[in-house]
């Protein structure tokens, strides 16, 4: 299933919405500042420059250019720099500059960008995956962030020699009812569906471009709790919807459209706290939709006041089924130490799908302290649970969903091999829609890139159809690097590497 673009295809409008059919093809989408931000800062000193053009012939990124009918360079595009490759390659401009009118270095806000998990490596390959849907040349580290744990601490054991598979005959879809209750066979084209993002908590636009590149690749993304928001009915085939335990904006209608239901018992990035969005966040807009009054803060109970036992979570998938006989239902769940017992629960309750949420996810809106802090990371709880779902008997009938701190495409393929099915993101998603890290998610007005906003003004920093583009290319670039480690396991199907855990090895025990 490669991404190919038919010329002379026609791209249909959605009826109603101004905008046409998302489509699976790689565009460029490139970043929407007039300044992009890369790893080099790149200065060209004028009074020493002869306009020779050496660097401009030299340079594999055309970073040095000289429009025609110019008698001088542009300002270097250094966000394209890759200098190190450079140097190695000896295509390095600086070298060949008869001058010296050239100075490439490392740019100092690059040094202070990102974190440990997010290192700026990470943010700035994965801003490259949503420009280009293609694969970093190697400039940047686009595996593992600089955690010192977790996914960064694990790697895979490639066979020397080995077969290789044909990328073109692997399969990277998976089930998402493996039960035998008469409920639809849903299947999705990646390991991969976009996380529970509620209106409020982040704009319209980002939740409508999550749900356009979903329907794109046949995956799903989630409404979050915030309610369903009415622009999202056109894509409703590839909207999951929440039930959380703030109820807000959950009605039946919404159930009743909803190929999936998720229940949210807990967030990984903040067990045992619930959700709170500040006043600031509730626009009237969100507050309609949550049927609350707008400009005050909207809390998440933690936990559903009427679940403690798994009897009782089986009221509420009963209840579900009773509204939507055809919805598959997903269960929510942190990642406390018992969690392997919650999901074997969660199954005989008549969950389709478990979906483990360990910590490190979370936006700005998540206090670090409970991000870091409370659940069980992924990495432990996956095979735990996974483990024990083989010893009741029923890992085939469970599919099993995680998030919280996956990153990467290589974090997917590691989470699959340590015995999930597929996981969730959400980060990525926000990272390719231009997000920096800063961590103010969560007032009103305070995502400078408007993403995480309901502030009018703030929304109209972005664009659907770029948002949408940015989220193809980049799930693009990651198949590629899913269907790249397959092949060279000599595997033809993503199921093949579920469970895998001896294809995997600790850096710190090898
Ligand atoms: S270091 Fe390489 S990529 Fe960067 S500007 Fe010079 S030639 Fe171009
Ligand atoms: S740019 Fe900052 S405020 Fe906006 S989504 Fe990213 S971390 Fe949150």
């Amino acid at each position: 299933m490669s991404i190919t673009i038919d010329p002379h295809r026609k791209v249909k409008p959605i009826p109603d919405t101004g905008l046409p059919e998302p489509v699976r093809e790689v565009k460029p989408a490139p970043d929407r500042w007039r300044n992009s931000l890369g790893k080099y800062r790149v200065k060209r000193y004028e009074e020493l420059c002869i306009k020779c053009g050496k660097c401009a012939e030299v340079c594999p990124n055309g970073v040095h250019v000289m429009p025609e009918g110019y008698a001088g360079f542009k300002r270097p595009l250094e966000s394209k720099c890759t200098a190190a490759i450079c140097k190695e390659n000896g295509t390095f401009c600086v070298d060949v500059c008869p001058q010296k009118a050239l100075r490439v270095e490392v740019l100092p806000l690059y040094e202070s960008l990102g974190d440990y998990r997010w290192s700026a490596d990470l943010i700035l390959s994965t801003w490259y995956m949503a420009e280009t849907g293609e694969v970093p040349d190697g400039e940047l580290n686009y595996k593992t962030g600089n955690s010192g744990g977790g996914f960064d601490k694990i790697d895979f054991v490639f066979p020397e020699g080995g077969k290789r598979t044909d990328p073109n005959e692997i399969n990277t879809s998976i089930p998402l009812n493996r039960r035998e209750d008469g409920r639809p066979k849903i299947t999705i084209d990646l390991p991969i569906y976009g996380g529970g993002m509620s209106f409020g908590s982040v704009s319209p636009v980002t939740i409508l471009s999550k749900a356009r590149a979903a329907t794109a690749w046949n995956l799903f993304t989630c409404t979050g709790e915030g309610g369903y928001i009415e622009r999202l009915v056109p894509y409703k085939d590839h909207v999951i919807t929440q039930v959380a335990t703030g109820l807000f904006g959950v009605r039946e209608e919404t159930i009743r459209r909803a190929p999936i239901v998720e229940f949210k018992y807990a967030q990984g990035a903040k067990p045992g706290l619930g959700g709170h969005l500040l006043g600031d966040k509730n626009t009237p807009a969100v507050a309609a939709m949550r049927g609350a009054m707008p400009g005050t803060s909207l809390f998440s109970p933690f936990p559903f006041h009427s679940v403690y036992s798994i009897e009782d979570h089986k009221k509420h998938i009963d209840w579900i089924r009773h509204v939507n006989p055809n919805a598959l239902v997903s269960a929510k769940v942190s990642t406390p130490v018992d969690v392997d017992m919650v999901a074997v629960g969660s199954f005989f309750a008549g969950a389709n799908i478990v979906h483990l949420d360990g910590s490190y996810g979370g936006t700005g809106a998540a206090p670090e302290i409970a991000k870091k802090n409370i659940a069980m990371p992924i990495e432990y709880a996956i095979p735990k649970v996974s483990r024990f779902l083989v010893e009741e008997g029923i890992r085939d009938q469970v599919t099993l969903i995680v998030s919280g701190g996956v990153r990467t495409a290589y974090d997917v393929a590691k989470a699959i091999a340590l015995g999930a099915d597929g996981v969730v993101i959400g980060t990525p998603e926000l990272v390719a829609l231009g997000c920096i890290r800063c961590g103010r998610c969560e007032s009103g007005r305070g995502c400078a890139r408007g993403i995480a906003t309901t502030d009018p003004e703030m929304v109209k920093k972005m664009d659907i159809e770029w948002g949408t583009q940015r989220l193809i290319n980049m799930l693009h670039a990651w198949r590629t690097q899913i269907v790249d480690i397959l092949s060279r396991f000599g595997m033809s199907d993503i199921s093949e590497l579920r469970g895998r855990t001896d294809l995997l090895k600790h850096q710190d025990y090898e």
